[in-house]
């Protein structure tokens, strides 16, 4: 038997280096897999980060927390929407005419 005792598809490989090697391209894939969700958790972190140093609070760092916080400001903060915002900017604005 060439194949390692762990071989998923035992017989396949013509021989134990062709097996081991066949392993590690497939640990290096798995590899590849986790890095690039451990990316996407840096992208959700760092966005929640955001939401944060913004005052929001998202319930959790979850993606739809994270979204709803922007959309709404956060669950626990009173909303202050743009339209409340408003009428101070355009006190702070000097009018043209
Ligand atoms: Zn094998």
């Amino acid at each position: 038997m060439a194949c390692r005792s762990g071989c998923p598809v035992p017989g396949t490989h013509s021989s134990w280096g062709e097996c081991a090697r066949a392993a590690r391209i497939q640990i290096d894939r798995h590899g590849l897999q986790h890095r690039s969700l451990e990316k996407a958790k840096d992208r959700r972190l760092s966005r929640y980060e955001d939401a944060v140093r913004q005052g929001l609070e998202p319930r959790s760092t979850t993606w739809r927390d994270i979204n709803d916080a922007f959309e709404n400001g956060g669950a626990e903060k009173p909303l202050v929407t743009a339209q409340d915002m408003a009428p101070a900017v355009a006190a702070a604005t000097p009018k043209e005419d």
